[in-house]
């Protein structure tokens, strides 16, 4: 069976203090992970090693980190290369978050760098793909997704492809309130499946985690993970509250 995952995405968010209580209030809520099921926390860069740290104890609990660069090492100042997240023991890295792609100008190709680099580095990758809202109006969000995955997945051969998540995260849907019907990421999900089955087969598509994202909380998390192509979530807002994510992960 194919890993389950709800990972929190922090953003830029809180201060060092305030990361840590959500960390030690999100451990002491006990929650009860299953075989297969992990809990991922992706804080910002300087809260990593703490939050690695803060964790060891809890063997569902994994660290993400939001972002690597897509060269090895060198003179790229004010970047974090995987190899770095590496050496401090971080689990995941979140690639192609749409915020990167808008704001910082990430292309599919630039992303097929740093997926390179991060699996490297032997960190899993948590690819986000998605489309914008003109784009679902238009009808034309299946072609879209695809051409994200085509030019920043595609090039991995089969074995790469096991280390690999993906999220679905219409942009539409990020921070707005407005999350996709369970029945809108049900149908992009199985696309993206299919996509995997046509280029890696079949047995390769059964076992890729894809994740959805977008406006997702306790109210609507249970829908959306009942949804058979739906392996969990990543979550940006309601992670920031210990209640709402630990609500969260108990709906898988
Ligand atoms: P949101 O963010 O849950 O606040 O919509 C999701 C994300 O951007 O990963």
């Amino acid at each position: 069976m194919r890993k389950k995952i709800v990972a929190g995405n922090w953003k830029m968010n809180l201060t060092l203090a305030q990361g840590e209580q959500l960390v030690n209030d999100i451990v002491a809520a006990g929650i009860q992970l299953s075989e297969g099921q992990e809990v991922v926390i992706a804080p910002p860069f300087p809260y990593l090693t703490k939050v690695k740290q803060l964790t060891k104890n809890y063997p569902g609990i994994f660290v993400a980190a939001q972002n690597c660069a897509s060269e090895k090492s060198g003179a790229y100042t004010g970047e974090v290369a995987a190899d770095m997240l590496q050496s401090i023991g971080v689990d995941y890295v979140i690639l192609g978050h749409s915020e990167r792609r808008e704001y910082f100008q990430e292309s599919n190709a630039q992303l097929a760098k740093k997926i390179d680099q991060a699996l490297a580095a032997g960190i899993k990758p948590i690819f986000c793909c998605g489309e914008p809202l003109e784009v679902r109006k238009a009808e034309t969000q299946n072609a879209f997704v695809a051409q994200q995955l085509q030019e920043s997945l595609f090039h991995l051969d089969a074995a790469a492809l096991k280390n690999i998540v993906i999220a679905y995260e219409p942009i539409w849907a990020i921070g707005t309130g407005l999350t996709a019907s369970a029945q809108q990421a049900q149908d992009m999900h199985a696309f993206i499946r299919a996509q995997i089955a046509e280029k890696y087969g079949r047995e390769a598509a059964l076992g890729l985690t894809i994740l959805y994202g977008g406006s997702a909380k306790p109210s609507n998390a249970p829908e959306l993970f009942a949804c058979p192509d739906v392996d969990g979530g990543l979550i940006g807002g309601a992670s920031l509250v210990a209640a709402d994510f630990t609500a969260i992960v108990k709906s898988f």
